[in-house]
């Protein structure tokens, strides 16, 4: 499998895993307003917030993903990809087997 491919395959999965994530929320956001919770007297209502902040949180750290495949894509294109941004040396394919989006040779990382 080309960087390319394993990029895309990721950035699709994290997209599909995104469009989940946030469906829930909006599920949850819809719920809470029905039942019109009171976080601070109602035990339902602190739930509700603390599991609408779990969600907020995993939507953010997806969407930090995405934009580092995007970014990982571009190198590609450019030609630039598997190399360190740091001392210019090359990631190597195990490293980036394992973290396709790295910008760090496993010295400077
Ligand atoms: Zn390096």
């Amino acid at each position: 499998m080309t960087a390319s491919q394993r990029l895309t395959d990721e950035l699709q999965s994290t997209q599909r895993a995104l469009a989940a994530l946030q469906a829930d929320y909006r599920a949850l956001v819809e719920a809470s307003a029905d039942t019109n919770a009171d976080d601070e007297h109602d035990p339902e209502g602190a739930t509700i917030g603390f599991e609408r902040a779990q969600l907020a949180g995993a939507i953010e750290r997806l969407k930090t993903r995405r934009l580092e495949l995007i970014s990982a894509l571009d190198r590609v294109a450019a030609g630039s990809y598997g190399r360190c941004q740091s001392c210019g040396s090359p990631i190597g394919d195990e490293r980036l087997a394992a973290r396709p989006s790295t910008t760090r040779c496993v010295h400077c990382a």
